[in-house]
């Protein structure tokens, strides 16, 4: 029996300051599929994602608006929802989240462009995947199988990682796309092109005007792995309407640090709570708590805060939105102890960045604190947290 298959693929966009969105997909990647496909081998291009940049104002794609709608439906129906975005698909039997089901085999593409040998890429990609593998409450692992003449862009059972050269996709620095079982949510293959069309570098310590192959490839390896997008990060608009990223407290927040900036080489502690979520091991259930609880304006749920969790004895910072009419949420994977809980409208990046364009998100709220500690407790939930947040 041949399985339903569905691709979901994360064009990641980098240059700031560009007055356009890139207008439409590449060529000869993109086939047009239902949403929850029961079709074999359908690609189904999903989602488009800001990694630096994107117009605040522009309208997220279609294919965001599929993804979203997709991640929004699995979380609306699981309780409790996460901490970060992480992708489901919705099946006859329910939600799905999508996971590899086993060690993740990849090849290393043997091209290579000005400054970056192909060994150079496999082994900026290597120091990558072995960020991932090194977090210690999570499972996931990862196998270098060999160098391959095999593209990234080839659907061919083999997951690649390599350059292309898309000077079409002006804004796109590394897209990922993932081809999963739509029956189990299990993903088969999952291919990671960098666009050669942008200047690169492997140097250790960064290198002044080209982007940081081994940042980028953390972030795209998170999506690979089944990791969405985190909203901890902070941004000022630009003159020319774009955002500069002043900090992120996630690899994977949408908008990337600029070309000859390395920070995003390093995992933060939401990247670490989503990978242990996902891939839990090293009895992280069993050492970390959860917050949960609801948020409201003028009495009505707000969908899409964005509730941030501060643990002052560690300084590390966890972020979950609220997925639900009602408002409501859940963080996962925090260290135990008191945390200051912060509420704030998601007004640092592009809302297609995160969910379905036809979801109404409340912005028009000011930021608000839980005005006493939330304490959590080892292995268990703090209890509903209501949280009334006032207009602007
Ligand atoms: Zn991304």
């Amino acid at each position: 029996m041949r399985k339903s298959r569905v691709v979901f693929m994360f064009l990641d966009l980098v240059v700031s300051g560009l007055s356009q969105r890139v207008a439409g997909p590449p060529q000869g990647r993109h086939r047009a599929a239902p949403r929850h496909s029961g079709e074999t081998r359908s690609r189904n291009p999903l989602a488009e994602v800001s990694r630096i940049c994107s117009q605040p104002t522009a309208g997220p794609s279609r294919r965001v608006m599929a993804v979203f709608a997709v991640a929004a439906l699995v979380f609306a129906q699981s309780a409790p929802a996460f901490a970060y975005l992480k992708f489901g698909i919705e099946s006859s039997s329910g939600p799905l989240t999508l996971k590899w089901p086993r060690p993740v085999r990849y090849f290393v593409n043997n091209g290579s462009v000005p400054g970056v040998a192909a060994s150079d890429l496999q082994a900026a990609v290597g120091r990558a995947f072995s960020t991932w593998q090194a977090v210690p409450t999570a499972s996931i692992s990862y196998q270098f199988v060999g160098l391959t003449a095999a593209l990234p862009t080839q659907e061919d059972g083999q997951s690649t990682l390599g350059f292309d050269l898309r000077p079409d996709l002006d804004r796109v620095l590394a897209s990922t796309d993932i081809l999963l079982d739509n029956t189990t949510g299990e993903i088969v293959e999952a291919d990671i092109f960098f666009n050669a069309a942008f200047p690169w570098s492997t140097a250790p310590a960064g290198e002044a005007g080209r982007y940081d192959l081994e940042s980028i490839a953390v972030h795209e390896i998170g999506h690979l792995s089944g990791l969405g997008h985190s909203a901890l990060g902070e941004t000022e608009l630009r003159a020319d309407g774009g955002r500069r990223v002043l900090a992120a407290e996630a690899v994977m927040f949408p908008i990337a640090y600029p070309a000859g900036n390395v920070s995003a080489r390093t995992l933060r502690a939401d990247d670490v709570a989503g990978i242990s979520d996902l891939y839990p091991d090293g009895g992280f259930r069993d050492a970390t708590g959860s917050v949960s609880g609801r948020v409201t304006h003028n009495g009505v749920g707000v969908y899409g805060a964005h509730i941030v969790a501060f643990d002052p004895a560690t300084g590390s910072l966890v972020g979950a939105l609220s997925l639900d009419s009602q408002g409501r949420f859940a963080m996962l994977g925090l260290s135990p102890g008191p945390h200051i809980l912060r509420v704030e409208p998601l007004d640092d990046a592009d809302l297609g960045s995160f969910f379905d364009a036809d979801r109404k998100i409340d912005l028009d709220f000011r930021v608000a604190f839980v005005p006493q500690l939330v304490v959590v407790p080892r292995a268990g939930d703090s209890g509903s947290v209501e949280i009334a947040v006032a207009g602007k």
